[in-house]
C-alpha cells in the first residue's frame, strides 16, 4: 500500500522533470504502481479509510509524484457519495478545449503541496483528452468542471508544472472577473 510520505513534496526537484512518453506494453512495475495510485486515491476520499491509513484526500496523481518520470496519471472522481469513476490515462494530450475558463474558488490542491495556497488557476471548463489505456489501446476522454481541472492539473505534472506556478504571487486574484468560479 502506498504511503503518504512516498509522495514527493513540492520542494523535490524531481517534480520539475519533463516525463517521458510511455512505450507499450507497460512494465510490471508500472502496472503495480497504477494499482497503488488507484487504491490510494480511492481510499483517500473515503473518510474512515483516510483516517485509518493517514491518507491525504486527493482525486488525482501523476507518476512523477512518486518519482517515476513517465507520462501517465490516474484520476479517481467521486460522482456521488461512495461512487467513483476511475481514469488511467497514458501519454495524454488535450485535443480540444472550451473557450470558457474556470477556477476552483477555494483554491486548487495537490498531494505534493502540503499547504493551503490561495489564488486563481485558470483552467478550461471542458477538455477532450486523447491517450492510451493500460492495454495500449487509444482512448478519448471528456471532462468538464472539476474533472476537467483535474485532467489539466495532472497533465501539467507531466511537464514539470505545479498549480502554484500559475498563480500571480503579487496579485493571486488577478483576472478573477474573466473566469467562472466553481
Ligand atoms: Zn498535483
Amino acid at each position: 500500500m502506498l504511503k503518504t510520505k512516498e509522495i514527493l513534496d513540492e520542494k523535490d526537484k524531481r517534480l520539475r522533470q519533463i516525463s517521458k512518453e510511455v512505450v507499450f506494453p507497460l512494465t510490471k512495475e508500472d502496472k503495480k504502481l497504477i494499482q497503488k495510485m488507484i487504491e490510494y486515491l480511492t481510499d483517500s476520499q473515503i473518510e474512515e479509510k483516510a483516517e485509518k491509513y493517514d491518507l491525504r484526500p486527493g482525486m488525482g496523481m501523476a507518476a512523477i509524484q512518486l518519482g517515476v518520470a513517465k507520462r501517465y496519471f490516474v484520476v479517481v472522481h467521486e460522482v456521488e457519495e461512495g461512487t467513483f469513476d476511475t481514469y488511467v490515462i497514458i501519454n495524454p494530450k488535450i485535443i480540444s478545449n472550451s473557450e470558457e475558463m474556470i477556477y476552483v474558488e477555494l483554491g486548487e490542491g495537490c498531494l505534493s503541496v502540503n499547504r493551503d495556497v490561495e489564488g486563481i488557476v485558470p483552467r478550461y471548463a471542458r477538455v477532450t483528452i486523447e491517450g492510451y489505456n493500460e492495454l495500449g489501446q487509444k482512448i478519448t476522454v471528456r471532462g468538464r468542471e472539476e474533472l476537467s481541472i483535474a485532467f489539466q492539473h495532472e497533465l501539467d505534472h507531466l511537464d514539470g508544472i505545479l498549480f502554484t506556478d500559475h498563480i500571480d504571487k503579487d496579485n493571486p486574484y488577478a483576472g478573477e472577473e474573466l473566469y467562472r468560479a466553481i
